[in-house]
C-alpha cells in the first residue's frame, strides 16, 4: 500500500475507526469496572498494625519504592522540604493505611520471594 492510499484511506475511514475506538475504550473501562468491584468483594482495607512503618525497616535498601495513591500524593504536594543543614532537606511523608500497609507488604514480599530466595539458590548453587 502506498504512502496515498494509506493517507486516503486514514480520512475515508477516520470518523468510524475513531467511532469504534471510543466504543470499545468505554467497553473495557465498564468491563474493568465490573471486574474490580467483583474483586474488591473478597479484599479488606488494612489494620493499623499491618499499617504501621517502622523507619528502622524502612531504609535497609539503597532505593526507596513506594506506591502513593492519589489522595496521598495530594497531601504531600502541599508539604513543604525543611532545611535541615546545607547538606540534607528533611521531607515529611503523609501516607493512608492503605499506601502504609502495602509498603509493609512490599518490603515482607521482597524478603521472602526474592532475597531468601536469592540467598537459598546461592546456598545451593
Ligand atoms: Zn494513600
Amino acid at each position: 500500500m502506498s504512502r496515498y492510499e494509506c493517507s486516503a484511506k486514514k480520512a475515508k475511514y477516520g470518523a468510524d475507526s475513531t467511532a469504534k475506538k471510543i466504543d470499545s475504550s468505554e467497553s473495557w473501562r465498564e468491563k474493568r469496572k465490573q471486574y474490580l468491584t467483583e474483586k474488591a468483594k473478597d479484599v479488606e482495607f488494612p489494620t493499623a498494625s499491618e499499617a504501621k512503618l517502622e523507619p528502622k525497616f524502612m531504609y535497609d535498601n539503597e532505593t526507596f519504592v513506594i506506591h502513593i495513591c492519589f489522595k496521598c500524593r495530594q497531601a504531600n504536594r502541599k508539604m513543604e522540604a525543611v532545611d535541615i543543614d546545607e547538606e540534607h532537606q528533611k521531607l515529611e511523608l503523609v501516607l493512608c493505611k492503605i499506601c502504609r500497609s502495602n509498603y509493609n507488604i512490599q518490603r515482607r514480599s521482597k524478603f521472602f520471594n526474592h532475597e531468601l530466595l536469592l540467598f537459598k539458590m546461592s546456598m545451593e548453587g
